[in-house]
């Protein structure tokens, strides 16, 4: 049997870019359908121009602290987000270009229609086109869940937030997690009053409590609120435009605007899975084995459309994990111990490894080492910002199982110090490291 392809992947995000390029680096035959733009949400509507947002966000508060260091700025300096907005666009499309150029340098043909699946080894293009494959790769990714409430068309996503024709005078959004706390953060620095609402009475769960903490009390103290335990019942939207929204256990909330960060589900509707007899779990993501193999055996899988670990640099190692094993002779697994993730709020926060929480519940005896300080520049700056950084530890081999993370470039530091967690160093090795100093990361070799 011959095939028009040897590898169709679907979805060119992070994953499928990195798996096709890698594949016809190898010499497979590969062709890579997108139906929106090629990079994916990381690139197009996500982690790239949220940093730059971030970036923007964050000369509120350093053209605040610019006068302690002796900078004459005005009391209240213009900011235009129309400008910002649309230079991160281009920058956007700056990527999107190199995206598309690497694909192209590679050979990989890139197909800009949808592809839905018809058989183990055939996909069918929006234009009707049959296009047949030896192998088959879902990467198509994830989208925002939408609460199903009265009124949640008013509502906006991560998807349209790049693109707003200006920024709210106040803007609740629903959910605590990732996107929540740092379209918070962003919100805030450019003037809006945020409320953040969440259905339990945590924020970013899975991180390590007292940091979590940390990001609440800082969060609080500038003026951000927060509502706890509020379900989301719906939305009016009044004649003026106001946005009422209802949610239960609390008073109605009037607001410009409203943001859903309330989780994101794989894209897997409607794309034919089960024409080949691929398998979903729960929540409409694709089971694979550890070689992103799907329940059918030519069907592949890789990132968010999986359901492992949402996060982009892990959809990168799968989609090459994947090109390695199948066209490359290598035998290759994604170890998903010890992912370092960052969560970038004002201020950020960074974690690899272990909490204490889970430390407590699987080891025998824990260890814990806490730095509590405020960073030099906030102290000159006035700013009344602590950082805290925790070093968890097995109480038995003096091992570090994690580290946790809030404050100035934390995600900078941890992303180095996970290093040496997953290289399975000890307390030990980190005090015996000479300080850097003066700097914020020698906490971490001066914990006591
Ligand atoms: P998260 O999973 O981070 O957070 C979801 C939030 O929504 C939680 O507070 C959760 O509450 C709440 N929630 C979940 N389901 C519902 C529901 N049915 N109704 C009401 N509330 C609900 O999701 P995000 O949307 O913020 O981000 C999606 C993913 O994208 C993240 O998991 C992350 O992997 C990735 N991402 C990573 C970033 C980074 O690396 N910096 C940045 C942005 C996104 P509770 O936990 O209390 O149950």
């Amino acid at each position: 049997m011959t095939y028009d392809y040897d590898l169709f992947v679907i979805g060119a995000g992070s994953g499928g870019t990195r798996a096709a390029r890698v594949s016809a680096a190898y010499g497979a035959r590969v062709a890579v359908a997108e139906e929106y733009r090629v990079g994916g949400t990381c690139v197009i509507r996500g982690c790239v121009p949220k940093k730059l947002l971030i970036y923007g966000a964050h000369f509120a508060e350093d053209l605040k602290d610019a006068k302690r260091f002796g900078w004459n700025v005005p009391e209240q300096p213009d900011f235009s987000w129309s400008v910002l907005r649309d230079n991160v666009m281009e920058e956007v499309d700056r990527i999107n270009g190199a995206y598309t150029n690497t694909l192209n340098s590679n050979g990989v043909d890139i197909i800009l229609s949808r592809a839905v699946v018809t058989g183990p080894n055939e996909v069918t293009l929006s234009d009707g086109r049959k296009v047949t494959a030896e192998r088959i790769l879902i990467a198509v990714g994830a989208h925002p869940a939408i609460p199903d409430c009265p009124g949640a068309e008013h509502g906006i996503t991560s998807n349209e937030v790049f693109h707003l024709d200006t920024i709210p005078k106040r803007i609740l959004i629903a959910g605590a997690g990732y996107i929540a706390n740092e379209f918070a953060g962003i919100f805030h620095q450019f003037g809006a009053h945020v409320i953040l609402i969440n259905r339990t009475d945590v924020i970013l769960r899975g991180y390590d409590e007292s940091i979590r903490d940390r990001l609440l009390q800082i969060s609080m103290t500038k003026g951000l609120e927060f509502r706890f335990n509020a379900g989301f019942e719906g939305i009016d939207k009044g004649e003026d435009g106001c946005l009422t929204v209802r949610m239960k256990g609390h008073e109605p909330a009037v607001v410009d605007m409203v943001m859903f960060a309330t989780g994101r589900i794989p894209n897997t509707t409607g794309l034919g899975l089960d024409s080949a007899g691929v398998e979903l779990d729960a929540n409409g993501a694709v089971i694979v084995n550890e070689d992103n193999q799907s329940t059918c055996p030519s069907i592949y899988a890789v990132g968010d459309v999986t359901n492992r670990v949402q996060l982009t640099p892990v959809a990168i190692r799968e989609g090459q994990a994947f090109a390695d094993n199948t066209y490359g002779g290598k035998s290759v697994r994604v170890d998903y111990d010890n992912i370092p993730a960052a969560v970038f709020s004002h201020p950020p926060m960074a974690g690899v490894g272990m909490t204490e929480a889970q430390a407590r519940q699987t080891l025998g005896s824990v260890k814990v080492y806490t730095s509590d300080f405020r960073p030099m520049k906030n102290v000159l700056a006035g700013r009344n910002e602590r950082a805290l950084y925790k070093m968890i530890c097995d109480g038995d081999t003096d091992r570090i199982v994690g580290l946790h993370m809030i404050g100035p470039d934390v995600p900078e530091i941890l992303q180095a110090a996970a290093i040496a967690v997953k290289a399975r160093l000890t307390k030990a090795d980190f005090d015996a490291t000479i300080a850097l100093h003066p700097t914020m990361a020698e906490e971490l070799v001066l914990m006591r």
